[in-house]
């Protein structure tokens, strides 16, 4: 469900309820990503979102209806995936679906067309298409979905609205000694910050500065913090850890001393910050932020 994303993708989560919420829902999106297989996910969340009459969004279970299960399913006509039918997205395969469209959505308000990897449309299809968003009927939603949107059509890029998701890495903690070293280090980080708050200052040349130095390194050393951070947030509702798996006694420490709500606080702000790493050349001050931010949650 889309309440997966509020922490991951708070952007693009934050942007598309409000859309739906203030009644502002674009005919078509592109959705700009990394990971493809995620997003489709998402995509479908989304369109679950829309359709299901309770606006399904959260772990509760939604009892009164039986769209979502048949959404759950793949067993509601009124979503639509369409994917690259070989090296091509081909013009049968987007006339095959306007045909099946062009009724009006019977049992919700909305359909939803789903087209995965977009970036290989043909030039048929494309045309196609083209028609298609240029006269949008009101209850038909229609989102793109590229890991690749430099070779995705202008004309097509144009007519959406481009929601670009936060990359994830790869994430994987088995490395190297040097890179166990900068695990290490920035464990120490944070249950400095943690028990110590604003004495982490005395520790960052230690636990930052020396491991971390170049761009890439930072990118790097936030991205281990946001993981542990999921970790903890992992732990604390009662789900099975995903990357430090290894690191349980130090997961349970961090998890002592804080419950959901600082733990989504300081999962945002840590992406809110990792996102300013590109634009901000210094990094001594959005080190110093970080400290300063986190010890207050
Ligand atoms: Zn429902």
């Amino acid at each position: 469900m889309i309440d997966n994303y509020k922490i991951e993708q708070p952007l693009a989560y934050n942007f598309l309820i409000n859309a739906i919420k203030n009644n502002r829902i674009s005919h078509a999106y592109l959705f700009d990503v990394s990971n493809l297989n995620d997003k489709k996910k998402f995509a479908i969340a989304f369109a679950k979102y829309l359709i299901c009459h309770n606006h399904y969004s959260n772990d509760e279970n939604c009892c009164n209806c039986n769209i979502c299960k048949r959404i759950d399913n793949d067993n509601f006509p009124e979503i639509k995936i369409i994917e690259p039918d070989g090296l091509w997205i081909k013009k049968e395969q987007i006339l095959g679906l306007q045909n099946e469209f062009s009724t009006k959505a019977i049992e919700s308000k909305y359909k939803v067309c789903i087209i995965l990897n977009c970036e290989q449309l043909n030039k048929y299809a494309a045309n196609s298409l083209l028609k298609f968003l240029e006269e949008p009927e009101e209850n038909i939603i229609t989102i793109l979905l590229t890991n690749n949107i430099g070779q995705v059509l202008k004309t097509i890029v144009s007519r959406c609205q481009v929601i670009t998701f936060q990359k994830e890495m790869e994430f994987n903690l088995t490395h190297d000694e040097e890179y166990k070293q900068k695990v290490n280090n920035i464990i120490k980080f944070i249950k400095t910050l943690e028990m110590k708050k604003l004495e982490t200052f005395l520790v960052t040349k230690n636990t930052w500065y020396d491991s971390f130095k170049s761009k890439e390194d930072n990118i790097m050393a936030f991205d281990l913090l946001l993981h542990f951070y999921r970790d903890v947030l992992n732990y604390v509702t009662g789900k099975k850890l995903k990357y430090f798996i290894d690191y349980i006694s130090d997961i349970e420490d961090i998890a002592k001393v804080n419950d959901i709500m600082k733990l989504t606080k300081k999962i945002r702000f840590l992406v809110e910050l990792q996102n300013k790493i590109d634009v901000n050349v210094n990094n001594e001050l959005l080190i110093d932020k970080l400290i300063i931010n986190m010890a207050e949650v």
